[in-house]
């Protein structure tokens, strides 16, 4: 039968109590086994709170990626520095990745340990996001490292990223969701497009290592960033992006779209480089705005969509994380799960109407 899939893109604004014991952890007032308690509550509740807006397939908020959805694997890595590549934001903010200083590369973190940890307090499917090996990829600096050749780092990196997945997938995950948030901020600081096909390359190098009934279940998330209610590459237009992004090896293709400006061409241009065998979600919950879109408005994004893509690739989710950084509260947590619930419960309305489920 078919049915309209929606699913969360991951994060989870965190409560005070958990950012200020992350703050104490930081600063080596409490240890590791603290910590893991106020993880395990924070992850417990967001699960419960998340599977209360009736979604069907949840994840662990991100509660445990201590500071950000693209640092978490390699935070308290010792050979790793603050100073690495700088990512500004539209009003003005930035952002600031790893740089990493000596070889090897290796995780410090790994995404499926936490949603080993996560999983007994679901009761739904759980999926799990990682950071893309493209993003990783940002962390070897400019200048070659000493004894550490690029083309060394790339191979650990692949393995890293392939093991990563595999344990996802161990940990019980039903979907694996790469988060590739720098596809579209590569056509702005490179309009040729050059440096987002060697992104693309370097995915489908990790891709590749999957079998096709596993990449069914492997999805990409691609949005023009959302971090303080602002974004880093909006203006980026999706023509020079999503001919490229479908020429990713996965399954899924999780799109923000419901805080684009002409959503319409945008469909068409989705609807004409999705392949077969590729679903997807479609974006219609802004997760910039801070207003809650009613159920209504999300069937009638829902129905705009499936003008355009055909049904059985169709899915819906929301434009983006609601905390990808740990410390943006921007939007309110119960703003948050009110926007899951619209969508939900919009994306029921608009299966019901177009003759699913
Ligand atoms: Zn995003």
């Amino acid at each position: 039968m078919t049915t309209l899939p929606t699913e969360a893109i991951g994060s989870i604004p965190r409560k005070e109590k958990l950012m200020d014991a992350q703050r104490r952890f930081d600063a080596g007032e409490i240890n590791a086994a603290a910590m893991e308690i106020y993880y395990d509550e924070a992850v417990r509740e967001t699960v419960a709170e998340l599977e209360a807006t009736g979604s069907l397939i949840v994840s662990d908020g991100e509660q445990r990626k201590a500071h950000s959805f693209v640092s978490y694997s390699v935070e308290r890595g010792m050979n790793f520095a603050s100073d690495g590549v700088v990512i500004p934001f539209q009003d003005g903010h930035v952002r600031q990745l790893p740089r990493l200083v000596t070889g090897p590369f290796r995780f410090a973190r790994y995404a499926y340990e936490s949603l080993a940890l996560s999983k007994p307090h679901a009761h739904v499917p759980m999926k799990q996001a990682i950071i893309s090996a493209s993003a990783l990829s940002l962390f070897y600096p400019h200048q070659d490292i000493p004894d550490y050749p690029r083309n060394m780092f790339i191979e650990e990196l692949l393995n890293e990223q392939e093991k990563e997945i595999r344990g996802c997938f161990a940990a019980g995950a039903e979907k694996v969701q790469i988060d590739f948030t720098e596809g579209r901020l590569s056509i702005k600081l490179d309009p040729t497009g050059g440096i987002l096909n060697s992104f693309i390359e370097l995915n489908n190098m990790v891709l590749a290592r999957f079998s096709v009934e596993e990449r069914r279940r492997i999805g990409v998330h691609t949005c023009p960033g959302a971090d303080h209610d602002s974004t880093h590459s909006a203006d980026v237009d999706y023509a020079e992006l999503l001919p490229s992004l479908f020429e990713l090896k996965a399954g899924n293709f999780y799109i923000a779209m419901a805080g684009e400006k002409d959503r319409e061409r945008s469909l068409k241009i989705v609807a004409r480089y999705l392949k077969q065998k590729q679903r997807a979600f479609i974006g219609v919950i802004d997760v910039i705005n801070p207003r809650i879109e009613t159920p209504e408005e999300v069937c009638a994004r829902v129905l705009e969509a499936a003008r355009y893509i055909p049904v059985e690739q169709l899915g819906t989710t929301d434009d983006c994380g609601f905390s990808p950084f740990c410390d943006d509260v921007s939007t309110q947590r119960e703003t948050a799960f009110a926007k899951i619930r619209a969508r939900v419960q919009g994306t029921a309305m608009a299966a019901h109407q177009l003759g699913l489920s």
